[in-house]
């Protein structure tokens, strides 16, 4: 029997877990064994309202703090979560089934570089003074929104809390978190970290639930913003709930991006940053470059050399730190990346490794390679999330561009290449939020991440971030008499 995760209970709120059992029952499933790991109750309505009402009132003396006091607490914080990192990691990978060799360098490390760099932020953000006719001046104020709503997708469950948290709470709102029901257990580790950094009670809270607590959050009349991390049909429905209030938002949303392989790039780079860029956390990451174009020249050699490589894939016990790729998610998850497979073949593109279900209790998958995919085909125009690399061949420089932007989605996109100024054309040229010139979905805290098109809107990470999690008031001083008609 695989160890269990149980919290003390199931939400956090006003700086303690609470219980109410009266809520809908979620099973936390390990996806290396099927087992459940925790059973949590999802928010009732009185559990949604306790939380909102202990972030309002947090807020008002949290934003009354100076930003440097505001950034000692997330930074403590930042370090404490390295301190906790392998215990972090073990339950992440629990709850995920991404392997420790992920889950310990990219999860709450990741997580805990958001806190330090906008606790870093914190005490820097402030308004501008403006000269104005006749000696009057304006200043701006740079001010918090309000409670913030956070929503999270599964695949990165206490990163995607830290990217939301940090700047949140560095710009002086205060958070109602709600995790994705299937990896409901580290937001619930970062409320804990936070209080014990110093942070008031009701600062951070977590309510765990389905898609109708999400939707109950949204519409709530104490919520200023609503950041969401999930598909494009859920950003649709939240972004329009929050329209209603006419709320913030930020949508960090599903993605089909491509990476462009031109004939003069390092094959070696290009092929490694393509096996990232689909089998990293088993191919269940938003920015992916699922649709790879590669040059005439290079393309037998590189469907060759991938293929190769991926026989030094590692499938297995994520536990094992030798282990390279994991379960999937969920059973349902698998399911619907084996029917995009299906269709890949049935639709004609040229299976050249992997595409069959691991049998056994969990939820493995063989990572999977396509070649001779055609734009139309379902595998190249839908987000699959899972390990399937669709490889695609292009001639031109013009044609490989167009291609690659032909997409509703606009989250990322790569390009391999030697010449210099071919790199910036094309990054100049793709229709995406974030551009990889021979690198590929690296994503660091520092540089701005989200999308456009169907991707998304408003970004996460970066000083870019601040402008999504602050809003200016502007103050007009008058230095003169004011004069009248009549
Ligand atoms: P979903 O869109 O299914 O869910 C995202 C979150 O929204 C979950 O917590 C979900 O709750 C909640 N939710 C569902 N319906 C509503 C609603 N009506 N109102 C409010 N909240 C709701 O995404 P997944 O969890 O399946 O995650 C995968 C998706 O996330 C992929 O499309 C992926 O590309 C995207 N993603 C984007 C990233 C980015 O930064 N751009 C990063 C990571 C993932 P519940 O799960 O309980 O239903």
């Amino acid at each position: 029997m695989t160890q269990t995760f149980q919290p003390k209970a199931s939400h956090f709120i006003n700086g303690a877990y609470v219980e109410d059992t009266a809520g809908d029952v979620i099973e936390v499933i390990y996806p290396h064994t099927g087992e459940v790991i925790a059973t949590l109750h999802s928010a009732t309505p009185a559990i949604i309202d306790r939380a909102l009402a202990s972030a309002k009132a947090a807020q008002v003396d949290w934003a009354k703090l100076s930003g440097t006091e505001r950034g000692r607490v997330l930074r403590k914080a930042a370090e404490i979560m390295r301190d906790r990192n392998h215990d972090l990691s073990v339950i992440e990978t629990h709850d995920t089934g991404k392997p420790m060799s992920e889950t310990l360098v990219a999860d709450a490390a990741s997580g805990a570089d958001a806190l330090e760099y906008f606790g870093g932020l914190a005490g820097t953000l402030t308004g501008e003074h403006i000269p104005v006719a006749g000696g009057d001046f304006v200043y701006t104020r740079r001010e918090a929104l309000g409670v913030c709503v956070g929503i999270g997708a599964w695949n990165y469950p206490i990163q995607i809390a830290s990217w939301k948290a940090a700047p949140a709470l560095a710009c002086g709102n205060a958070m109602v978190f709600k995790p994705s029901e299937m990896t409901p257990l580290t937001a619930l580790q970062l409320a804990e970290i936070l209080m014990d950094a110093g942070a008031p009670a009701g600062l951070f809270n977590v309510v765990q639930g389905y898609g109708n607590v999400g939707a109950a959050l949204v519409t709530d009349s104490r919520v200023d913003k609503v950041s969401l991390t999930g598909s494009v049909p859920t950003g649709r429905k939240v972004y329009a709930a929050a329209a209603e209030g006419i709320r913030h938002v930020t949508m960090e949303l599903g993605g089909k991006s491509p990476i462009v392989v031109f004939d003069d790039a390092d094959l070696e780079n290009a092929v490694s940053a393509a096996i990232n860029g689909n089998f990293y956390s088993t191919g269940q990451i938003c920015s992916n470059g699922t649709r790879v174009f590669v040059q005439d020249g290079l393309y037998d050699d590189f469907v060759a050399r991938v293929a190769e490589r991926m026989d030094g894939a590692v499938i297995g016990d994520p536990m094992d730190e030798a282990t390279t790729i994991g379960p999937m998610v969920s059973a349902r998850q698998r399911e619907i990346v084996m029917g995009y497979i299906e269709k890949g073949v049935s639709e004609g593109a040229r299976l050249v490794k992997g595409g069959k279900l691991i049998e056994g209790d969990g939820f493995y998958l063989e990572p999977t390679l396509f070649a001779d995919v055609e734009d139309e085909m379902s595998i190249a125009r839908k987000e699959i999330f899972g390990p399937v690399m669709s490889v695609l061949r292009f001639t031109t420089e013009e044609e490989g561009l167009k291609r690659a932007n032909a997409t509703e989605f606009g989250l990322a996109a790569g390009v391999f290449t030697k010449d210099l100024t071919r790199a910036h054309r094309v990054a100049a040229g793709f229709e995406a939020g974030t551009c990889y010139i021979n690198a590929y979905n690296l994503t660091p805290v520092e540089a701005p991440f989200g999308g456009s098109k169907l991707s998304g809107v408003g970004r996460e990470n970066s000083k870019a971030a601040i402008d999504h999690y602050s809003q200016i008031k502007t103050v007009y001083v008058g230095m003169n008499d004011t004069e009248a008609p009549f």
